[in-house]
Formats: structure tokens, sequence, C-alpha cells
């Protein structure tokens, strides 16, 4: 099944725990104020893939000993049929891959997904799009509640895990600050910087002075208009 990604990124190590595989899908009409996302919102934009060469950079993932994979956007619901699909066989590749391992190694790799909607607003559709995660972190961007609370911008937005997994993974994390760093960069395919996690409010335009003090003036930013 073909979908249209922002990007993928590994090791990502700011949207949830531990070393994970990222992938943002391309596509969001939630439009919220101050998202720091805004080239992910045009669902015509991003590059075209498959899941299937997505699960090939999971196999590789699982491979190296990958903590989980975090599925975030552009709004992942957008594209549901996709999303299912790349949840129902990255839980195969990982459970294949345990069962190869005899349960050896330190814990099974877990799958969160971001989604812009708010609990209220997921219809019975939307949750079985994302029945095959282990967690999921729901609601908007909402610049007027920031937060500190572990991977989220705003103190609206929710961990709501559904697996016994998801709820050994993040339930110490439902109401505590991140145990890692909250943004992460590194080189764009094709130039510039790609920053990945959830900052804390003020931290891209601290970002932004401190890369003019240094001599870097940035010509475009996602997160603005
Ligand atoms: S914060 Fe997320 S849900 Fe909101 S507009 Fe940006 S990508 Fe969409």
């Amino acid at each position: 099944m073909e979908l249209r990604l922002d990007g993928t990124h590994y090791p990502l190590e700011t949207l949830g725990p531990g070393k994970r595989l990222g992938v943002w899908f391309q596509g969001c009409s939630l439009a919220c104020a101050g998202c720091m996302s805004r080239h992910t919102w045009d669902p015509e934009a991003g590059t075209p893939a498959t899941v299937s060469a997505v699960l090939a950079l999971w196999r590789r993932a699982l491979a190296d000993g990958a903590d989980g994979l975090t599925v975030s956007g552009g709004e992942p619901l957008q594209q549901a049929p996709a999303l299912m699909e790349l949840l129902a066989g990255a839980a195969r590749l990982r459970d294949g891959a345990r069962r190869h391992e005899g349960s050896a190694g330190p814990h099974p790799a877990d799958l969160l997904v971001y989604t812009g909607h708010e609990p209220g607003e997921l219809t019975p559709e939307r949750w079985t799009a994302l029945g095959g995660a282990d967690a999921v972190i729901t609601g908007r961007f909402r610049v007027a509640e920031p937060t500190r609370l572990a991977w989220r911008g705003s103190a609206n937005q929710r961990i709501v895990p559904l697996t016994p997994l998801g709820a050994a993974r993040y339930a110490p994390y439902l109401d505590r600050e991140s145990p890692g760093p909250r943004l992460q960069t590194a080189p764009a395919e094709g130039g510039g910087l790609r920053l990945y996690g959830v900052p804390l409010r003020g931290e891209l335009i601290a970002l932004e002075r401190r890369l003019k003090q240094s001599g870097v003036a940035l010509t475009e930013r996602s997160w603005r208009p």
C-alpha cells in the first residue's frame, strides 16, 4: 500500500522511551496555531512511499535493538488504511523477532502513535485504525497550554496506553516529565537542519537566537507561516 511521508529517522530519542524509529505521515488539516511542523500540513507534499518500504526500515531498527516505533505527522489518521497496515506489519515483525530471539531481549519494542484528535473525536473507525498501537498520544497542540509532561507539547495532550505493553511502558510517564532530551537535531536531506521532539515554550526562538549568534541564519522555519 502507498502512503505519503514527511520522513523517517532512526535513532529517534525524543518521542517515546528509548531508541526508536520515527515515521512522520504527510498531511494534516487540523492547523493548530503554533504547530512546529507546518511543512507536514499539505497532503500533496512530502514524498510517496510504500508501507513495505517503511517496514523494511522497522526490520532494520529491530535488528539494531530498537525500543519502539513512533508514528507522528502530520496527522496519521488522515491516511488510516496505511496506518493500519503499518501497525499490523510492525507488530508482526516485532513479535516474529521476539520469537526468534526466544524473548531474550530486555523488552519488546512498543508501537506509539501521535494523533491531533482529542479523545472525544476518536470515532470507532479511528479507534480501529489506531488499534494496532500499544499507546496513543492524543490531542491538538495548544500553544496557550505549555507543559513539561513527557513527549507532549501542551497540557491537554494525553498518553493513552492500549495494551499491557503500552501500560507497562507508558504508565510511569502519564504525569511525569520526559526522562531524556526533549529535542534532537540532525542534518536534513537536501540541506538544512531537522529538529525531532517537543520543544518547551520559547525553546525554538532561543534556538534561532543561538544559531544567529553562531553565524547561522535560518531562511525558512517549519514553525513559521
Ligand atoms: S500540531 Fe500536529 S495536529 Fe496540530 S497542526 Fe501540527 S501536525 Fe497537525
